[in-house]
């Protein structure tokens, strides 16, 4: 097995759960036989609530519920459903209040939408003026400052990166002054700092106003919210969206499959974190050695240490956007030449960049049909379609595609090129817990199975843990000047990096890394003893 799974690998989520019975009654059905929706999220005053779950699992649609976008039909057709009966639905519960007031329109949502490349095609200008149309609250200043957005104030929208787009839209929805705020993932192309400083505003505007939140980052999730509703189902069919949880025990089940006041299971395998860095590594070949060299721009140097890359291993590169993350990749990959001349060893390289676009029409099987020949083949089908689960996508033309199912089109499209290496660029961009979790399995499968090298640059701390066996860790100043260092041992890598973040992280009974709140007992005494990520 790869460690990750405690019973067995099975290579995604069980796909049947049954339907608890006392909740036959759905809150809203779209058409006779369309998705179903059980239950809603209870926005709460002086809270902010998470929902974890996968994609198409109906969160979008709670939030069109309950911003009064839409009114839930509660299953029928026949006839117009009257808010009495939905009052009903919901008497006795938190939602009563809340429903009474949407009802009355008298909901102001502020809405960070999940997918951020639509606001250049809807607006233009710069972002000072997106940002002063939603100063409602006087509070921009102080958002600016923590998303350090001050220095791209002036610059068009249409030619932000995806973290500035991401940083100026979490801005512009905690600026207005609304009722309710929800905010569908914060953290895609955003780097650990930017995740905090983000969750950090949020859990601000949450102290007096109703936030809910979506976000499969589970480490921001589990510092960001105070109570959690966990939504399971099967995707596009029918989602259950289940009582309110405490952070930690809702992140927990999620993890463990199984939801015990629900009594229902709904993975066949729970995911576990190690404890302790493994102490002995695996027994490798080197695949490549990769010397020390640098890379001058007009305005940033990164330089290299040097280091080897070994046959079958996955390789985490962590560090701050703009520290030369992807110039490494470029550099190895021969993008772009070192200073001083070309690299004397060559490997051959397959790179997922960050950023992935979709220009054709051509369907997602027809555009990995041209790249392997080995479509058919069993190995194939297991080791990328199945656990990527593009199955049910293969006829969809590439540029209808959302941006999840994109991902993971490009992460197979990567993954189906002959190479020595693979450098995976942030991966778990709008992948769900699940997918993540699946992406996991996939890499290090790929790798051993290859004996290649991968390389994923990634954001997401657990999914860093679950995947690597060892780190190289970028550090400097964004923009300005960055060194890469190691291939290091998880602890030796883990306690170099948190230590440049000043983040410590403690153990909860599952063995499950939590960030601890800076200057916190458990914060300064593992600063004290340099134990970053691996004590207790
Ligand atoms: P999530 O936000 O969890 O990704 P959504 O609430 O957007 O999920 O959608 C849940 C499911 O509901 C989708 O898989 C889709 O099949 C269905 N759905 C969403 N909107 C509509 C609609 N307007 N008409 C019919 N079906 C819809
Ligand atoms: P990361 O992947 O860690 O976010 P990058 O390697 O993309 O960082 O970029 C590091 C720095 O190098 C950034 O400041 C970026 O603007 C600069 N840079 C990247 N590519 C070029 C280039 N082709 N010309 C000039 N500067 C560049
Ligand atoms: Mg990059």
């Amino acid at each position: 097995g790869c460690g990750i799974c405690v019973k067995k690998c099975p290579f995604g989520a069980i796909d049947i759960v049954n339907l608890p019975e006392e909740l036959e009654q759905p809150t809203h059905r779209y058409g006779v036989n369309g998705f179903a929706l059980y239950g809603l999220p209870i926005p709460v005053e002086g809270k902010a609530t998470g929902i974890l779950g996968p994609n198409g699992i109906g969160k979008s649609t709670s939030i069109q519920i309950l911003s009064g976008q839409m009114r839930p039909n509660l299953g029928i057709f026949e006839s117009t459903v009257s808010w009495d009966e939905i009052f009903k639905q919901f008497a006795g519960t938190e939602l009563f209040d809340y429903l009474k007031h949407v009802s009355g329109k008298e909901i102001k949502v502020a809405l960070k939408p999940q997918y951020i490349t639509y606001i250049p095609k809807a607006f233009s200008g710069t972002v000072r003026d997106l940002l002063s149309k939603t100063d409602e609250r006087g509070a921009l200043d102080h958002l600016v400052d923590e998303l350090a957005l001050g220095s791209i104030l002036d610059r068009d929208i249409k030619n932000l990166s995806g973290g500035e787009l991401q940083r100026v839209a979490v801005a512009a929805c905690l600026a207005r002054d609304a009722d309710f705020y929800f905010l569908d993932e914060i953290t895609p192309y955003l780097d650990i700092y930017q995740r905090m400083a983000a969750a950090n505003l949020i859990r601000e505007v949450a102290e007096h106003r109703p936030v809910v939140i979506v976000e499969h980052d589970l480490a921001i999730l589990d510092m960001l919210a105070d109570t959690v509703h966990v939504a399971y189902g099967r995707p596009a069919v029918f989602g259950v969206i289940t009582g309110p949880k405490g952070v930690r025990v809702g992140i927990n089940d999620y993890l463990e499959g199984y939801l015990p006041e629900e009594n229902v299971r709904f993975r066949d395998y729970a995911v576990v974190f190690e404890k302790r860095a493994h102490t002995k590594e695996a027994v490798r070949e080197e695949l490549f050695t990769f010397p020390q060299m640098s890379k001058t721009y007009d305005r940033f140097r990164l330089s290299v240490r040097g280091g080897e890359i070994r046959k079958g291993e996955v390789l985490g590169l962590v560090g701050p956007n703009g520290i030369g993350k992807s110039t490494f990749a470029k550099l190895l990959a021969g993008v772009e030449e070192p200073d001083g001349g070309p690299l004397a060893e060559k490997v051959t390289i397959s790179y997922k960049p960050q950023y992935v676009s979709a220009d054709s029409s051509d369907t997602v099987e027809f555009m990995l049909r041209r790249i392997t020949r080995r479509f058919d083949s069993s190995y194939y089908q297991h080791e990328v379609i199945e656990p990527l689960a593009l199955g049910p996508i293969l006829q969809s033309p590439v540029d209808t595609l959302s941006g999840g199912e994109l991902q993971r089109v490009a992460i197979a499209a990567c993954l189906s090129r002959d190479a020595d290496l693979y450098i995976i660029d942030e991966p778990s961009a709008h992948l769900d817990v699940e997918q993540r979790m699946n992406l996991v399995r996939v890499l290090k499968h790929h790798a051993e199975g290859k004996e290649c090298g991968v390389l994923v640059i990634d954001h997401d701390i657990y999914l860093i843990d679950m995947i690597s066996e060892r780190i190289v860790v970028f550090d400097g100043e964004p923009g300005v000047a960055g060194e890469a260092k190691g291939p290091f041992s998880m602890r030796d890598g883990m306690n170099l990096f948190l230590s440049g973040l000043g983040v410590t992280f403690r153990r909860d009974k599952s063995g499950r890394p939590r960030i601890n709140k800076p200057e916190s007992f458990l914060d300064r005494d593992q600063r004290s003893k340099g134990e970053y990520y691996y004590a207790g």
